[in-house]
């Protein structure tokens, strides 16, 4: 299928790796130029080349914490008014509630919710003004069902799912569409790390612990990057206009309800 997006230009935060580099590499797939965030240099590099030399498109590396101020500033800066722009960041740490004070709060919340809201706030305006642009945000299933041990990453992505129900219907009008994807268990580092704690809790290996984990989703596997960006680039595609303000799980059946 077409997307209708060759030529347009993208903001992918957070994507050298994982579920971002998914959805970097298939907007380049449909023709889409990208400037493309991470914190290292060097897989931004690596990544941002595969891009260019398998799609052809134009790729502007920007290596900054897209959390900070500073590298906020930096990536908006380089990427000028872009006509889509997907928002992502490393996600918190798991613990139990008791853990966590208000500085980690601070922190989640600095991450999953307000990065995003403050880069809508900065590049939607000029997507107003031209009356077409596309916001995909990267939370997580934990939206519709809460996983108790992300507690921070529960918080911070309710409040950004709160902002985008309002936000993305008062662009609309505008030709504007904000919506936001659910990731449920994808093969990525993250997926890794989180993996490698319960394998150490347990006292298992680590195949162990993506096996039962695998075992608990009814696709009885992880999803992929590249099943996660493609729906990202169809969220972006001039036939999703009609798509606002949506919460869209991906997450091989695990979510057990039905609307
Ligand atoms: P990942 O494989 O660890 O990749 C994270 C990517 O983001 C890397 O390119 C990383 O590069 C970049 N990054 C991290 N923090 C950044 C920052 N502050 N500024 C700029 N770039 C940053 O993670 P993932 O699995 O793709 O997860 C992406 C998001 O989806 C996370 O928020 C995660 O919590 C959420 N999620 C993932 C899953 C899953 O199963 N994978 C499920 C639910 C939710 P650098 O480290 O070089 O910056």
């Amino acid at each position: 299928m077409d997307l209708g997006i060759r030529g347009k230009r993208a903001l992918v935060c957070a994507g050298s790796k994982g579920l971002g580099r998914g959805c970097a590499e298939a907007l380049a797939a449909a023709g889409v130029d990208l400037v493309l965030n991470a914190r290292g240099a060097e897989a931004l590099a690596e990544t941002a080349a595969a891009i260019r030399a398998a799609h052809g498109v134009a790729v502007t590396e920007v290596a900054a914490d897209i959390t900070s101020d500073t590298g906020r500033a930096q990536v908006l800066a380089a990427a000028g008014a872009v006509d889509i722009l997907v928002t992502n960041a490393g996600g918190p740490p798991p613990g139990l509630w008791s853990d966590w004070g208000r500085e980690d709060f601070l922190r989640a919340l600095d991450a999953n919710m307000l990065t995003p809201i403050a880069l809508m706030t900065a590049l939607l305006p000029a997507m107003m003004q031209r009356g077409w642009g596309r916001v995909v945000n990267i939370t997580s299933q934990s939206v519709k069902a809460p996983i108790a041990q992300l507690g921070l990453s529960n918080a911070a992505r309710a409040g950004l799912t709160g902002y985008v129900a309002g936000t993305a219907r008062q662009v609309a009008p505008q030709g504007v569409t904000i919506n936001n994807l659910l990731p449920g268990i994808h093969a990525t580092d993250r997926a890794d790390a989180l993996d490698r704690g319960v394998a150490a809790a347990q006292g298992i290996t680590l195949e162990a612990a993506r096996a039962a984990r695998a075992a608990t989703i009814p696709a009885r596997r992880y999803g992929t990057a590249a099943e996660f960006g493609a729906m990202c680039a169809f969220l972006c595609s001039t036939q999703a206009g009609f798509i606002v303000g949506q919460n869209i799980l991906l997450d091989g059946g695990a979510t057990n309800s039905t609307l």
